[in-house]
């Protein structure tokens, strides 16, 4: 049996080598990294992104530029620390100019979080922002329920895993704080409902 790390660099190996995925030609010219994901592969609870920003790509780590900043702030409010949870994206690549994911890339890599997800067999997964929400909630049979951004953020929902029971908290994409449409404070009300489950 694969450990988990040899299991992660096995999905890190292919995305690398992602010839198929229409954002591979620019990560090559621009010479920058896919973001596979960071943080404990034994982790309770796995937040899932949208894609790679750039600073994101420059480095090869999710969630370290402004939006990255926003979230340390959320986890720290409810005493999470980052090392403790797994951070991932649905997209591993930069879609050019920041744009949202498009369906084919979210169908090119959704598989990558399928298999993230069967490897480290979190408890609880927490979407950030829309494009994770829906792509989980509907992973997971939850399609019919599917509301606007705004009307699930920070309700749970019960769903079943290959592995058993888990718990989805659609979420706001951190990087509303940064455009002032909310407060880091309607935020942090959100994160609640994760503190108010067993995730340490
Ligand atoms: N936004 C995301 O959705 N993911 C990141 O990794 C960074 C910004």
């Amino acid at each position: 049996m694969k450990s988990k790390t040899e299991q992660m660099k096995e999905i890190k190996d292919e995305v690398l080598n992602l010839k198929n995925s229409p954002l591979y030609a620019e990560r090559i010219k621009n010479k920058v990294f896919p973001v596979i994901g960071e943080g404990n592969h034994d982790a309770k609870i796995m937040f899932v992104g949208e894609a790679p920003g750039k600073n994101e790509a420059l480095t090869g780590r999710p969630f370290c530029g402004a939006s990255g900043r926003v979230l340390d702030e959320l986890l720290d409010s409810i005493n999470l620390k980052r090392e403790s949870v797994y951070i991932t994206n649905i997209v591993k690549d930069r879609p050019t100019a920041n744009r949202d994911p498009s369906p084919e890339e979210i169908k090119i890599y959704g598989p990558f979080l399928d298999r993230q997800i069967e490897i480290i067999q979190p408890k609880i997964i927490a979407t950030l922002g829309r494009y994770s929400a829906e792509y989980i909630m509907k992973k997971f049979g939850l399609g019919s329920q599917i509301e606007s951004i705004g009307r699930m953020r920070g309700k749970v929902f019960q769903a079943q895993a290959s592995y058993g029971e888990i718990k989805i908290i659609p979420l706001l994409h951190p990087a509303v704080a940064l455009y002032n449409s909310f407060s880091r404070d309607d935020l942090k009300k959100d994160f609640q409902s994760l503190k108010n489950l067993d995730i340490k």
